[in-house]
C-alpha cells in the first residue's frame, strides 16, 4: 500500500452510515466468516504509480454489498460463508525476459469464486497494482454479474502485477505467455474462460489462445475477446461500452431526460469508455468532460469522441488532445456539472472525499467497483440515480458468452444479430433489477446483488453444493 492511500485512510472522516459501511479491517455485516482479513500483502515486484483512490478496497466494498444482500435474503451464515469465499485461488510467478536481456518477474493471480451456474468466467487486467484481495473482489463480482444478467457462467478473475504501458510488443507477449503456461490447468472451456480486462485486448488474447493451444490443441473456446480474425466474435470489442449506453437509454426516463439532450462526463477512456462515449455521441449526446491516467479535460461546447478515440489509437493521451477543450485537475472532473457520470476507470474513485461534490442526475457504472458504499450513500442522498456496475457493465460478459458460443458450435454471427441480442438481455436484466427495486424500495444496487445471489444459491443448493 502506498504512502499516499494509508495517509488518505488515516484522515477519513466518519461515512455518513456508519453502521452500513465497512470500516478499517471490516467487510460487512459478515466480517470474520469466510476469507477473513483482505489480503493486503505487498507482492508488488514493479513500482506503482500513487493513486487517488479510496478508502478502502474493491474487496471490502464487494463484500460490504454482498453482506447487505445477505443479510436481506436471511441467507444463514454457513450458507454467507460457502458464498462469499472463492472455490479456488492461484497464485503463480510469472518470470518474463524484457528487453534488457534479463528475467523479470511479477505475480499472476486467478481466482475462481463461484461455479454453482457454469463454467467461471472473467477478465484477466495487467496491472502494476494487481494483487489477490483485487482479484478476489472482481471474480467474486462476476459471480453475482453473470447471475444478475442469466448466463450459465460462474465467476472468475485474473491479473498480472505488471505496468503493460511500460513493455513493447515483445515483452507484453512474454508476459501473456509466461502467465497461461502457469495456469493452464485450471482453464479451459468448461473449465474457466478468461476475456479481456485493465491493460489487456484482443491481441493479448490472441497470444493466450495460441500458448493454451499448444499444450491442447486449438481450442478457441478457452479465452473470448479474441480479434475477429481468430474467431473472435462481431461486436465483441464495443460490448461493454454499448450495454453502458444500453441501460443508459433505459434509466434517461426515469429522469426525465432526452438521450440526445444529455451532456455526459467520462472518467477513463480506454475500451469501455472509449466505445461508451463514441456510442452515447451517436445518440446526440455531448461529452463535456474525459480523462485517462494522463489527466482530464472539460469543454462546455463538447468534445468529439470520435475524434480523441482516433487520437487515442494513434498512442496519444487524452490530456493532449488537441481540441477546443481545456485541461482541468483530474481530481475535479467528478465535479463538472452534466447529466451523466460515466466510471470507466478503476476501482474506489468515487469516495467519500469526492462524492459531495459530484453534479450529475444519473451515474452509469461501466467500471468495476467504481463507487465505495460511502459515496454511493452520499449519491443517494444527493437523489443521483445509480445504474449499478454488476448490471451496467454486464455487455461485455454477455457478448464473450455470444463469442463462446460461436466458437463452441463453430458459426458466426454478423454484428447486428450480436448487438440486437445484447440489448435483449440488458434491457431485460435491467427491468428485472428495477423491478426488484421498487419492490424493496431500495436503490438498484442492493436489488442487483440480492437477485444475482438469490439465482446462485438456488444453483447451488439445487446441485446439493449447499
Ligand atoms: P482499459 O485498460 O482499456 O482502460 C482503462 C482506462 O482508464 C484508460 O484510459 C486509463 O488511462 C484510464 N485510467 C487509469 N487510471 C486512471 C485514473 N487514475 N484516472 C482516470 N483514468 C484512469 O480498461 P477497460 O477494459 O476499459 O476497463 C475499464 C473498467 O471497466 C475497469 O474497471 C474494468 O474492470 C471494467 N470492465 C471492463 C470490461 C471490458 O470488457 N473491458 C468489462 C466489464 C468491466
Amino acid at each position: 500500500m502506498s504512502d499516499e492511500v494509508t495517509q488518505e485512510r488515516a484522515r477519513d472522516e466518519e461515512p455518513p452510515d456508519a453502521s452500513a459501511v465497512p470500516q478499517e479491517g471490516e467487510s460487512g455485516p459478515h466480517a470474520g466468516v469466510g476469507h477473513g482479513e483482505p489480503d493486503k500483502s505487498a507482492k508488488k515486484t514493479e513500482a506503482a504509480p500513487a493513486p487517488r483512490r479510496a478508502e478502502i478496497s474493491n474487496y471490502e466494498i464487494v463484500e460490504h454489498w454482498f453482506g447487505v444482500a445477505a443479510e436481506r435474503l436471511g441467507l444463514p451464515d454457513d450458507v454467507a460463508a460457502v458464498l462469499r469465499s472463492s472455490y479456488r485461488e492461484v497464485q503463480v510467478q510469472v518470470p518474463a525476459k524484457l528487453g534488457d536481456g534479463k528475467l523479470h518477474v511479477f505475480s499472476g493471480y486467478r481466482v475462481q469464486h463461484n461455479g454453482a451456474r457454469g463454467p467461471y468466467k472473467g477478465g484477466i487486467r495487467f496491472h502494476p497494482e494487481v494483487d489477490l484481495d483485487e482479484v478476489r473482489a472482481l471474480a467474486e463480482l462476476m459471480t453475482w454479474k453473470t447471475a444478475v444478467v442469466g448466463l450459465p457462467y460462474g465467476g472468475a478473475k485474473g491479473g498480472v502485477n505488471v505496468d503493460p504501458s511500460k513493455l513493447d510488443l515483445d515483452e507484453l507477449q512474454a508476459v501473456a505467455r509466461s502467465f497461461m503456461d502457469k495456469i493452464e490447468k485450471v482453464l479451459g472451456p468448461t473449465r474457466d474462460i478468461p476475456a479481456p480486462d485493465v491493460g489487456t485486448n484482443a491481441q493479448v488474447m490472441a497470444w493466450l489462445m495460441d500458448e493454451y493451444g499448444k499444450l491442447h490443441g486449438h481450442t478457441p473456446a478457452c479465452v473470448t475477446g479474441k480479434p475477429i480474425a481468430l474467431e473472435g466474435s462481431c461486436g465483441r470489442e464495443a460490448a461493454t461500452g454499448r450495454g453502458v449506453v444500453q441501460l443508459f437509454q433505459e434509466a434517461a426516463p426515469q429522469i426525465e431526460l432526452d438521450p440526445a439532450e444529455a451532456r455526459f462526463v467520462v472518467q477513463g477512456f480506454g475500451n469501455v469508455g472509449s466505445w461508451a462515449a463514441r456510442l452515447m455521441q451517436g445518440l446526440g449526446a455531448t461529452m463535456v468532460g474525459v480523462s485517462d491516467a494522463s489527466g482530464a479535460i472539460a469543454g462546455d461546447e463538447g468534445i468529439d469522441a470520435e475524434k480523441l478515440a482516433e487520437h487515442v489509437r494513434d498512442g496519444r493521451t487524452v490530456a493532449d488532445f488537441d481540441g477546443t477543450a481545456e485541461q482541468i485537475d483530474p481530481d475535479d472532473l467528478v465535479a463538472l456539472e452534466c447529466d451523466v457520470f460515466i466510471p470507466a476507470a478503476l476501482g474506489g474513485m468515487i469516495h467519500r472525499d469526492n462524492a459531495d461534490r459530484m453534479r450529475c442526475r444519473l451515474m452509469v457504472e461501466g467500471a468495476n467497483s467504481p463507487t465505495t458504499p460511502a459515496a454511493d450513500s452520499i449519491l443517494n442522498d444527493k437523489g443521483v440515480l445509480i445504474v449499478p456496475d454488476v448490471l451496467a457493465n454486464a455487455g461485455g460478459v454477455v457478448v464473450s458468452y455470444f463469442e463462446w458460443v460461436q466458437n463452441l458450435q463453430h458459426l458466426r454471427w454478423d454484428e447486428h444479430q450480436v448487438n440486437e441480442r445484447l440489448g435483449e438481455i440488458m434491457r431485460r436484466a435491467f427491468g428485472e433489477v428495477a423491478d426488484r427495486a421498487q419492490q424493496n424500495s431500495t436503490p438498484m444496487r442492493p436489488a442487483a446483488y440480492e437477485l444475482g445471489i438469490e439465482r446462485v444459491v438456488e444453483a447451488a443448493s439445487t446441485r446439493g453444493y449447499i
